[in-house]
């Protein structure tokens, strides 16, 4: 049932600034028959918001049942629980903290409202239905958002006021010859478990992300992507063949080399939800074939060999890499845990002589370690067996750098980096250092938007912080200006570097040069080739700053 509150409190309150997207206070708001008219051009798919942890609240949005809740409960840290829920996202921060299944039942702390959730979600299910959502919200001047899974750090798929395509329900995976090219033609809703499992069943593999809820087709292309084959075959945007996709206008239109090249372009590395509206995309597939993985660990208290070892498993991460080599580590004072070293195409003993002069440093210094590794006859069951899964609906925050190559091969420079580190381990919660180096040219002749420091990277670093649940707005802001100054020091000691987007601070300085480098001044102008009036907006994406936020509203600057 589509509420009619909202309509009501538009004629009552009459219209607001002409330069904010449209809000239910603005006599511009739609109508309920409006709404009610997209709900049937949609044949029912529109959803009134009702926010997941409904269930542990009473109230006008609220349909508290004790069962129910402690189920949400039970499963609020997966990623699946918001992934597979119309509206939840999994960085409660950005939903305005409404509405929480930890929060009271009743009274003021816990009343359970629209907060940054969008108004309305419409439940994709075609071509057709997105070209509606996107319509109607170009001709309401409404906030338009799209969500895949929720994965997003910054919130982007959710916003106050906002008409929400949701396109977890377009999961088609067909394999084709594209050109003579092996591919996979991937709809907007698939995740990463399901294209890695269909590829498996074919004798292939596509280059995906390491957690089986991530979205494929949405903001992890977008992004650049990185994945446990990224040292082998690149990032995940290098593999994209054409997209299909739903522009600003409405349109439906094809875009590969040969057809809307600036905007494919674009469309690959240059930020989810920014540019149009992705249904499907093509990608390559690679012959599946041997992989070993290996979980590493070692652990001691004796401070210097602990980083001495540490500096050691730096020192070799480019070559591992440029042996196709993936490693996914957590990196904290005293310990140390890869899970794992992941070696497309390579033996165990391969594996085992590269990280040769890794050991002899542990046994040099006395610690021991675990390295036991194995190999698989197929990536699907390697990757299956080797990753934690990770935690969804905390508080936290996030800031990243992709480390250069060239300052993990000098040893000067390498040493001023081990210094930088190590004092921001002191302070930040954890580190997840990915040894990744894309190979070189994977991005093909024409290239893509993926940020130019991907090509210089050997290391991907993550590093994060917990925010507490009942932190003010204001402590929210301290904590992530305090996180940003303790790890100021890693990224002086690799200057010109940048972050990944995907994974960066919300707050991080000059962000347009750190996530797109070079890459930004081409970015805004095919956003504003392609999308004029700012139909799609994307906290930190290309063209925010041309926008501002006010408790949750979006305004023109
Ligand atoms: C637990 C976890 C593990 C992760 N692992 C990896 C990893 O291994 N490798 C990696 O590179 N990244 C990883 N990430 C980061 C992840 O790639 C990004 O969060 C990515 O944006 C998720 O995309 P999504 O479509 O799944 O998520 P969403 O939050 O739904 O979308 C993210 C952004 O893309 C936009 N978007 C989504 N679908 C579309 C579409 N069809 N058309 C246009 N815009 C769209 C949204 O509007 C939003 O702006 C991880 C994140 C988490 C939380």
């Amino acid at each position: 049932m589509l509420p009619h509150l909202l309509s009501l409190a538009s004629l009552l309150l009459g219209a607001s600034a002409t330069s904010c997207k449209t809000s239910p206070s603005d006599a511009s708001w739609p109508t309920t028959a409006q709404w009610s008219s997209l709900n049937s051009t949609v044949s029912g798919r529109l959803l009134s918001t009702i926010p997941i942890a409904s269930v542990c609240h009473h109230g006008p949005l609220g349909s508290y049942n004790s069962t129910a809740c402690a189920a949400l409960q039970a499963a609020w840290s997966s990623a699946w629980t918001h992934q597979s829920h119309p509206s939840s996202i999994m960085s409660p921060l950005f939903t305005n903290r409404t509405c929480l299944p930890s929060t009271p039942s009743t009274g003021a702390e816990g009343e359970c409202t629209l907060g940054y959730y969008p108004a309305y979600v419409l439940n994709v299910s075609s071509v057709a239905d997105v070209q509606a959502g996107v319509n109607f919200a170009r001709a309401h001047d409404l906030r338009l958002v799209v969500k895949n899974t929720g994965h997003d750090f910054f919130g982007k798929s959710t916003g106050r006021d906002a008409l929400s395509l949701w396109t977890h329900w377009l999961r088609s995976i067909e394999f084709e010859s594209y050109s003579g090219v092996p591919a996979v033609r991937v709809g907007a809703g698939v995740s990463t478990v399901s294209v890695y499992e269909a590829a498996a069943a074919v004798g292939r593999v596509v280059v995906g992300g390491e957690q089986p809820s991530v979205g494929f087709a949405g903001g992890y292309v977008a992004g650049g992507g990185h994945s446990p084959l990224t040292s082998r075959y690149g990032m995940a945007a290098d593999q994209v063949l054409e997209m299909t996709v739903v522009t600003a206008d409405g349109v439906v239109r094809r875009c590969a080399r040969d057809e809307n090249g600036e905007l494919f372009w674009a469309l690959r590395g240059g930020g989810g939800g920014v540019f149009a509206v992705v249904v499907e995309v093509v990608v390559k597939t690679h012959a599946d074939g041997m992989v070993t993985t290996m979980p590493l660990q070692f652990a001691t208290e004796d401070t210097e060999a602990f980083w001495a070892a540490v500096r050691q498993f730096f020192a070799l991460t480019p070559r591992l890499g440029a042996l196709g080599v993936y490693s996914y580590n957590n990196i904290m004072p005293g310990s140390f845990s890869s899970t794992p070293v992941l070696a497309p195409n390579m033996s165990a003993a391969g594996l085992y002589t590269e990280l040769a002069p890794l050991y002899a440093t542990l046994r040099e210094h006395n610690i021991t370690y675990s390295a036991n590794a194995t190999e698989y006859p197929r990536f699907l069951d390697a990757w299956r067996n080797s990753f934690p899964t990770e935690v969804a609906g905390i508080m936290s925050g996030s800031v990243s750098r992709l480390v250069p190559t060239a300052v993990l091969t000098n040893s000067t420079t390498l040493d001023t980096f081990m210094d930088a580190y190590r004092a921001a381990t002191d302070e930040l919660y954890y580190f997840a250092v990915f040894g990744i180096s894309p190979p070189p040219g994977s991005e093909g002749e024409q290239g893509n938007a993926v940020n130019p420091a991907w090509r210089r990277a050997g290391m991907h670093i993550l590093a994060g912080y917990l925010i507490p649940e009942n932190s003010t707005e204001h402590q929210v802001v301290k904590q992530r200006d305090w996180a940003n100054e303790v790890f100021q020091p890693v990224r002086d000691a690799t200057k010109g570097a940048g972050c990944y987007q995907s994974e960066a601070a919300l707050t991080e300085p000059d962000w347009q040069t750190a996530f797109h480098g070079t890459n930004y001044e081409r970015l805004l102008q095919v956003k504003h080739t392609w999308d004029p009036t700012g139909l799609f907006y994307a906290t930190k994406g290309v063209g925010s700053e041309e926008w501002e936020v006010e408790d949750g509203r979006l305004c023109q600057v």
